[in-house]
């Protein structure tokens, strides 16, 4: 606790910047565990964007070559992430991520929806903050929202979901992968059920793009969001999924980009790595997650070591980069912290980033305490992750919550109260 107060005094964001350099000058080790944030963008996909920055300028719009080189090479990125979700090219609308995607379906459904009396939505309790203040802020404009629970191992059940929906249900939207827990729901089922009641459906896909195999039409699913910053391209790139014969409103008028659905010069350079990550996140998916989740499993036994740790999220129905653990009696903030110390860039269930230290929502939808809400840690790895990269967290991971336990007030009181087995 004193650690942390003379923490918080110091400036945090240069005080992180000095602890990574420490780190990395002590340690020379620097590993990147949080991949469910963001990703580093590969030298693949800067290397396809480069062009579009230098000589190949030119507005997609425009009639002489220079601009038919921009909308050629849009036509490519198209038809990339259509293939990547079994998609058609003309079903793709590129935006800047996955926070717009979801907007767009959501309340392009409800304003659908509205004008035909339809002003029922249902959610899950425990979507990204994109899907769900986008449904609180249409609460606030005379919508009804139901938020399905999910079990304590964060899985949804689609009967929840055929048992929610109404005559008037103007959109489902359910994620595919939780972005915190990792754990991915049965897109399959709940999308036929939707379909059966002729009820549009929508997918939060950011976190399950190039993790698990996407079919949209197998899927039964109506409309897609997915993110490029989460796959090695950079960030501020995405793109909506929606099926051919859905109509939503347009989100942005202007010119005739995105079949004027989304007007704005676009984006080119990113459109092209986004073309080119998700291709290369979609080949050979499967000998990726074999090894990207023996490499999880490796860390999760590891962290388990430790005595009064427990998994957050279903072991077998989760992201193969996905690690989280509550580790009992420790703040996330100060975990985080000394982790950064060693080069390893982690996250946390509780919201300290964002100012709040409110535990994390999708911790307490699957019934955890507020106590242990506060103490998760999640590491997510990607296919860059090295055996050394997860053999240098094992090894550091341990004395830290040595001490930091050593040091907590909390642990002491959990010890007492017997909230520890
Ligand atoms: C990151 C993320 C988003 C937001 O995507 P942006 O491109 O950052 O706007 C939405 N949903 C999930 C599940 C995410 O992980």
């Amino acid at each position: 606790m004193v650690y942390n107060k003379a923490v918080k005094e110091i400036s945090s964001h240069f005080y992180k910047t000095l602890c990574r350099e420490r780190a990395i000058e002590l340690e020379k080790r620097f590993v990147y565990a949080d991949n469910a944030a963001t990703t580093k963008v590969s030298q693949k996909a800067l290397n396809a964007m480069l062009p579009y920055f230098t000589e190949n300028y030119g507005n997609a719009s425009s009639i002489y070559s220079l601009g038919g080189t921009s909308a050629r090479a849009i036509i490519t990125a198209r038809e990339q992430v259509a293939n990547a979700i079994g998609a058609k090219p003309n079903e793709i609308y590129f935006t800047s991520g996955g926070s717009e995607s979801d907007n767009w379906a959501i309340r392009g459904c409800a304003e659908n929806g509205a004008k035909k009396g339809k002003k029922h939505i249902i959610t899950s309790v425990f979507e990204h903050h994109a899907v769900l203040h986008t449904c609180e802020a249409l609460e606030k404009q005379g919508f009804e929202v139901t938020y399905i629970p999910v079990d304590e191992y964060g899985i949804i059940n689609p009967d929840d979901v055929r048992n929610a929906l109404r005559d008037d249900t103007c959109v489902v939207t359910i994620m595919f992968a939780n972005n915190e827990i990792g754990t991915i729901q049965p897109i399959e089922e709940i999308g036929a059920i939707c379909r059966e009641r002729k009820v549009p459906f929508h997918t939060d896909a950011v976190q399950a793009i190039g993790n698990v195999e996407i079919d949209v039409n197998k899927m039964n699913i109506d409309m897609l969001s997915l993110s490029g910053h989460k796959i090695h391209a950079p960030k501020g790139i995405g793109a909506l999924y929606i099926k051919s014969g859905i109509s939503i409103p347009n989100l942005i008028y202007g010119g005739a980009q995105e079949r004027s659905k989304r007007a704005g010069t676009e984006n080119v350079a990113s459109i092209v790595a986004l073309g080119v990550a998700i291709t290369d996140a979609c080949e050979n998916i499967s000998q990726k997650i074999e090894r990207v989740s023996k490499l999880r499993n490796k860390l999760i036994d590891g962290i388990l070591k430790i005595p009064k740790t427990r998994l957050n999220g279903d072991r077998e129905k989760r992201l193969c980069g996905n690690s989280n653990t509550s580790i009992l009696g420790i703040e996330g903030e100060s975990l985080l912290l000394s982790l950064d110390f060693m080069g390893i860039a982690a996250s946390s269930g509780s919201a300290c980033t964002s100012g709040s230290l409110d535990p994390s929502h999708v911790l307490l939808s699957i019934g955890l305490p507020h106590e242990i809400a506060h103490g998760s840690l999640r590491l997510s790895i990607s296919e860059d992750t090295t055996d050394e990269d997860i053999d240098y967290i094992l090894e550091k991971l341990p004395p830290i919550v040595e001490r930091l336990r050593s040091m907590s007030p909390l642990w002491e009181k959990m010890c007492k109260n017997e909230l520890i087995k």
